[in-house]
């Protein structure tokens, strides 16, 4: 048995009932396969693996609050503290009745390569909380997240672990989580990304994962003598990361035809009016399905299949494994030529394989959607330095960011004679930089 293969077993066998966590190791190691080839005494002797797929630290709580009946309501709490080998755990929280520990364990994993491939010093982290804030009364959402963070401010600090937003965590759960934190510590300091304007947060956070997923999708097209002008586009969901990769693309000339929630998608063969999704989704919390009846020609499917629609490129951006195998068949059928995931894992392993196979040229979320983090990261370092850069200033260092993304997975993939195969780049050249760090600290 191989070393990759010994490993994971041991994975499969030590962490019984979490298959979101054992699918993210699966496609590490499956990829990393040749560089540990080369390596393997070494890694061997020092355990690399096996530390590398056990977290520093798992904190698990209980989180008690009000609702307004007066009812007592109780949510689990969590932070995976994964690996800090090159600098503070970070990576968002997120809060969704599906969140468990497989979950939040696969995000933390997934997290530690992907702010390496940044090149930016931070660790990687994931927590959150089985709390559905959909429903909920602003009050409501405000008493879980004080309670939240009463027990989470004990395990973090700008320079040990910074939180940000994720699915179910925008702007207002990020504010009531900051009050929080400094009434208890006393402290203002940069704790938590994704914060507002006018106490701390950096300008262009909020477009950076979706802008981010474009800017690098560009690189791939312009890579291979292609552009992004008069392409047909889906890109799924219709949240932070859905709306602000729509509003790039479109940008750059292409048009976006399809865009969905977790209960149907639209349909506008003219282009997705991104103003009215906006005012849906921002402003009224609504549902997707109201586009339909906002704008004349959209049409509205409820449930699964807004793969069905045909598109140059698809940008899944709504949650794990939203695209299988029979989704991706589909999508090549189709002519589809570009898949990049701004979502974390939205593509089953089986779905990735035939996407590659058959000629799409894919790029997997830690490497799509790592612009979030790095303008989380530019964030840190605005607190640090008590200073705020221009909206320009940031978006180039995305821009800037992203392209140097491009060009480690690529050249990493080429090294390796594994040319346009991104999964295989963007696997290695995260895991080179992490494990440098975890041999010279020694055994920790
Ligand atoms: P949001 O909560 O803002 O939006 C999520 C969107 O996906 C919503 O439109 C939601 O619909 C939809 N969705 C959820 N589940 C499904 C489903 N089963 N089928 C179809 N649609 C679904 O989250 P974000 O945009 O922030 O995050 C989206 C993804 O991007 C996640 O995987 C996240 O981990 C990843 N990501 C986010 C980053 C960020 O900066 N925000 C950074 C890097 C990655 P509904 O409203 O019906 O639930």
């Amino acid at each position: 048995m191989s070393y990759t293969d010994e490993v994971y077993a041991r994975v499969v066998a030590q962490n019984p009932g979490e298959p979101e966590f054992h699918q993210a190791v699966k496609e590490v190691l499956d990829s990393l396969q040749v560089v540990i080839d080369k390596n393997e005494e070494e890694y061997r002797s020092l355990s690399i693996l096996e530390r590398l797929v056990e977290p520093e630290r798992i904190i698990s709580f209980r989180v008690p609050w009000v609702d307004d009946n007066g009812v007592v309501q109780v949510n689990k709490g969590y932070r995976v503290q994964f690996n800090s080998a090159i600098g503070p755990y970070k990576g968002g929280l997120r809060f969704h009745p599906s969140v468990n520990q497989s979950i939040l364990k696969f995000l933390g994993f997934e997290q530690v390569f992907k702010n390496s491939l940044t090149g930016l010093p931070i660790g990687g982290g994931k927590g959150g909380s089985n709390f559905d804030p959909k429903g909920k009364s602003d009050r409501e959402v405000m008493a879980f997240c004080q309670s939240f963070m009463t027990e989470l401010n004990k395990y973090i600090g700008a320079d040990q672990d910074v939180p940000a937003g994720d699915i179910g965590v925008g702007g207002r759960e990020i504010g009531f989580l900051y009050g929080q934190y400094k009434r208890i510590k006393g402290l203002y300091e940069g704790v938590l990304t994704g914060k507002g304007l006018t106490w701390g947060g950096s300008l262009i956070r909020t477009q950076a994962t979706g802008y981010g997923v474009v800017y690098i999708l560009d690189e791939i097209a312009k890579a291979h003598g292609d552009n992004l002008k008069g392409k047909t586009a889906v890109v799924t969901g219709s949240g932070n990361v859905a709306i602000y990769a729509v509003e790039k693309i479109t940008e750059l000339g292409a048009t976006v035809v399809a865009m969905c929630d977790s209960n149907g998608y639209v349909y506008d063969p003219a282009g997705i009016k991104l103003d009215i999704v906006k005012d849906i989704k921002e402003v009224k919390r609504g549902r997707i399905k109201e586009y339909a009846d906002r704008v004349e020609g959209a049409v509205y499917t409820e449930g699964k299949g807004i793969w069905n629609i045909k598109c140059d490129v698809y940008l899944p951006c709504a949650t794990q494994n939203e695209l299988d195998l029979d989704g991706a068949k589909t999508l090549v059928a189709n002519g589809c030529k570009y898949v990049a995931e701004g979502a974390n894992m939205p593509t089953t392993l089986e779905g990735t394989q035939y996407l590659q196979e058959n000629g799409v040229l894919f790029m997997p979320g830690k490497a799509a959607n790592a612009g979030g983090v790095a303008t989380s990261a530019l964030e840190m370092t605005q607190n640090s330095m008590r200073l705020s850069w221009s909206a320009e200033e940031v978006d180039a260092k995305l821009k800037d960011i992203m392209q140097n993304i491009f060009k480690k997975v690529d050249e990493a993939a080429k090294k390796y004679d594994m040319a346009d195969n991104y999964v295989v780049g963007a696997n290695i050249a995260g895991f080179e930089k992490v494990v440098d760090a975890m041999k010279a600290q020694g055994i920790v």
